[in-house]
């Protein structure tokens, strides 16, 4: 079979066979499939799904499309988080330091930004000098000396999602649920680790919006990581509101560092508390959840998880005077406020609409090959619950390249809802998926 007649089959609504599947993913690997024939493929894939045989072999194939690393010397102290995508979702650069300077081991694997979520790496990058493309020695070395590394897929572990990944960034490719199973299990089975905390996110701003099918991507999530022999579990978190103030590149890492400081939005310190104190739990540093909430806690507020990823910026090329200092990363030349059009409280904040204005602003790509303004995002003066006079600025558009402003500028207008009260306070933490 050519890929033509498995694009064909798919797109036909017939499941793939096993070797079909190991074909295509091996022919993405090594670059004899054209990424416009991948990309039809992943279409064909997104809008005709996968069953559970089939998921499970993508997941598979995509782990061997390079090594899996050994990190057995770490023992159960080797834990991961992954979020499925949110706006403002920052809490990797937090919850990496915090969890390492409670003793757990984290070689965090991330993404760039995906479709109008934003990416981890995109925001490490926006650190003069950090480099997130380290090679498997050099990542095992910063791991060994600081507890925790901040890397992307590589050409030797999870290859094949480094390239269906950017493919999916720019063909709306990427609400899938085999897809995104198989994109994040395959990087987090391969970097070696015994314990995963899956955020999975759901409401307006999540890769999948409605709460059924996020719990039944955490189930195959953690089914996948627990047939693998990783200790899995997921949260199911709310994403209708971006999380935290900021939503950008280095405005993200200004916020996580007020958090690495003590401070921070209370939604954000929040979700990355429970985020990280599962990892310990996962990790056998403790057994009780609020015994690690309260050492998590504790290296936030005396600066043991902001020291962690001082020296892990160092580690990996970056300023260190960063961490001190926010004001050395990028900041935008202009900026554009959007005001409240009448008193009241603000009851909704449309995370989805907010991610594609920053992304429209420079913060995230059209094109595989497009490079991103890390100055460019919004900050979030007002949240939901929060109450306002006409004319208080709501939302801080910051931009250098004001070419789609415009378009940006509607679209933040529309995720405004201002209302007489203030909208019942909900947690954001809905459900916990565990292994069966
Ligand atoms: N994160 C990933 O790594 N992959 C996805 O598909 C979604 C979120």
């Amino acid at each position: 079979m050519t890929i033509i007649d498995i694009i064909r089959k798919k797109r036909d609504g017939a499941p793939l066979s096993d070797a079909e599947i190991q074909g295509f993913v091996a022919g993405v690997t090594e670059g004899t499939i054209a990424d416009y024939q991948a990309a039809a493929l992943l279409m064909a894939i997104c809008i005709r799904g996968m069953d559970a045989r089939e998921t499970a072999t993508l997941t598979e194939a995509m782990v061997h499309s390079g090594i899996r690393l050994d990190l057995s010397r770490f023992g159960d102290r080797a834990v991961d988080k992954h979020s499925t995508g949110g706006v403002g979702d920052k809490t990797s650069i937090i919850i990496a330091p915090a969890a390492a300077a409670c003793g757990a081991i984290v070689p965090m694997m991330s993404g760039r930004g995906l479709g109008h979520t934003g990416g981890t790496l995109d925001k490490l990058e926006s650190i003069p000098g950090f480099r997130t493309a380290l090679a498997v020695d050099e990542m095992l070395q910063v791991l060994d000396a600081t507890g925790c590394a901040l890397i992307g897929q590589t050409r030797r572990i999870a290859p094949a999602d480094r390239v269906l990944y950017s493919l999916r960034d720019v063909t709306a490719t990427v609400e899938s649920l085999p897809l995104i199973c198989a994109s994040i299990m395959s990087k987090k089975i391969a970097e070696g680790v015994r314990g995963l905390v899956l955020d999975v996110k759901t409401g307006r701003g999540a890769v999948l919006r409605d709460v059924a099918e996020a719990r039944a991507l955490a189930r195959v999530m953690v089914d996948t990581g627990t047939r693998d022999g990783l200790r899995t579990e997921a949260l199911i978190t709310r994403m209708d509101v971006p999380l935290g103030r900021a939503v950008g590149n280095a405005l993200e890492v200004v916020e996580c560092l007020e958090v690495l400081h003590g401070g921070g939005p209370e939604d954000l310190v929040d979700l990355s508390e429970l985020l990280a104190a599962r990892m310990l739990v996962l990790a056998g540093v403790t057994a009780s959840e609020d015994d690690a909430r309260t050492r998590v806690r504790a290296v936030l507020k005396d600066g043991r998880a902001l020291s962690t990823l001082r020296r892990t910026v160092a580690a990996q090329g970056g300023d260190p005077r960063v961490v001190d200092d926010p004001s050395l990363l990028p900041v935008a030349s202009k900026t554009h406020s959007i005001t409240a059009t009448r008193d009241g409280y603000v009851s909704e904040l449309h995370a989805d609409s907010l991610g594609r204005a920053s992304s429209l602003l420079g913060a995230g790509r059209v094109r595989v090959d497009d490079t991103i303004d890390p100055a460019a995002g919004i900050m979030l003066w007002r949240k939901p619950g929060e109450p306002v006079r006409a004319g208080d600025a709501v939302l801080e558009l910051h931009y250098n390249d004001g070419a789609r402003l415009a378009e940006a500028d509607v679209l933040a207008r529309e995720a405004i809802v201002i209302a007489d009260e203030p909208p019942p306070h909900v947690s954001n933490v809905i459900d916990r998926i565990t292994a069966a």
